[in-house]
């Protein structure tokens, strides 16, 4: 049989960035494409996705028939069962079903997820957070993203909204946040938070090396490297200030969920090495309880640009393990089937599991009683017994002792 390939996209607000895998989870061939121009419709950048994965083909010489299946990740929220993208803050997609199209253009499985949740899937399955089972990723980027696994799954939450650690309120009385809150993660800690700590001290009369970067919005990450790499006094403290509450809210879901690893990602960590996860180490044993922290660890991501087309390529394999089929072709018209498949397969799990618990339950209520049931026998035998014994004791002894009397 033919190699079969799987494309993976990483469907940015200005960019989609595609790459095809081959059968052994090895990256055959990248491409980039800039995603938005001004007054793009879902329609435009609809055509991007598609434009990439065909210059992709083009480029690898692979067939479309030889395309197991097309996975994405993109901001915002997403409908990952139905493949709609129900809100993207920097896309124009508003309840767009994105998955009919692509699957009716290539006729293979098309999936897609938050791309946050996708990078941190990926970097669970291929990056810092393999071998372990409860993941917390934090991605340090424009906003502040967020991304859980649970017991070795990716955990979503009802309506695929789960995780959103950048809109934990850590300080009610502070800066304002682009969700309406006051004191949200994201308004200290992503590059929002940080850019308008340094507009504030210039605005001061403060001098930074920053200060045009950040004059009209966020700055690029790239030039925070340099100014770290000055000393630049303003942007040094706005970078301690974005880890001490990142520090915080580390503490507060190590306290939550007591995960194996705590991984940080994104963007400005990308640029910036291991610096987020040191200076949060620094200071973590401040905010998590003593018995939990020693089984944590503390990780920069591992994939860094990648860890969206590695997650996405994570979405095929599970979908696939889920659905419990081969990674062979698939047509579109099956691929509806095999979604319902797989959630079919899921509830199967869950009633075969639930049912199983169930039998165990019962089984062990049983036992129980039967252990109970026997302890009595067995007590009750043993005082019989005992008592039986004892009396036959007394009475030999009694024998004896007659005997010995005789
Ligand atoms: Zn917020």
């Amino acid at each position: 049989m033919a190699e079969k390939y799987n494309i993976c996209l990483d469907i940015g607000g200005t960019k989609v960035l595609g790459a095809i895998f081959d059968s052994k989870d090895q990256i055959v061939c990248r491409y980039k494409k800039k995603s938005t121009e001004a007054g793009s419709s879902s329609q435009n950048v609809q055509d991007v996705i598609v434009s990439v994965v065909e210059e992709l083909l083009a480029t690898s010489g692979i067939k479309k028939s030889q395309i197991n299946a097309i996975s994405a990740g993109a901001p915002g929220v997403i409908d990952q069962g139905k493949g709609i993208i129900l809100f993207t803050p920097n896309l124009p997609f508003r309840n767009y079903d994105i998955r009919t199209p692509l699957e009716e253009k290539f006729g293979v499985p098309f999936y897609i997820g938050n791309d946050v949740n996708v990078g941190v899937l990926g970097e669970y399955k291929y990056g810092a957070g393999k071998g372990y089972n409860n993941v917390v990723g934090f991605f340090v980027g424009t906003g502040m993203g967020g991304g859980l696994i649970l017991n070795g799954s990716l955990f979503t939450g009802t309506g695929f909204k789960a995780a959103e650690y950048g809109h934990m309120i850590l300080d009610p009385e502070g800066p304002l946040c682009g969700c309406g809150q006051r004191g949200c993660l994201e308004a200290f800690s992503s590059k929002q938070g940080i850019s308008s700590y340094i507009r504030q001290q210039v605005s001061r009369g403060r001098e930074s090396e920053m200060a045009e970067q950040v004059k009209e919005g966020v700055f690029r990450s790239k030039f925070l490297k340099k100014a770290l790499a000055h000393h630049d006094k303003v942007t040094e403290e706005a970078i301690d200030r974005a880890c001490h509450y990142l520090a915080i809210a580390t503490g507060n879901l190590i306290n939550t969920i007591s995960p194996d690893v705590v991984i940080f990602g994104g963007g400005v960590v990308e640029a910036t090495g291991d610096l987020f996860r040191d200076k949060v180490l620094e200071e973590i044993d401040r905010y998590c309880m003593t018995s939990i922290r020693p089984t944590v660890e503390l990780k920069t991501a591992a994939l860094g640009d990648d860890s969206n087309i590695y997650g996405s390529l994570a979405m095929i394999h599970d979908a696939e393990q889920e659905a419990g089929k081969k990674p062979a072709a698939k047509k579109a018209a099956g691929r509806k089937s095999t979604v319902k498949t797989a959630a079919k397969a899921a509830e199967k799990k869950t009633a075969v599991k639930t049912a199983e618990k169930k039998t165990t339950t019962k089984a062990a209520t049983k036992k129980t009683a039967a252990k109970a049931s026997t302890a009595k026998k067995t007590s009750t035998a043993k005082k019989t017994s005992t008592a039986k014994k004892t009396a036959t004791k007394a009475s030999a002894a009694k024998k004896t002792t007659a005997k010995k009397n005789q």
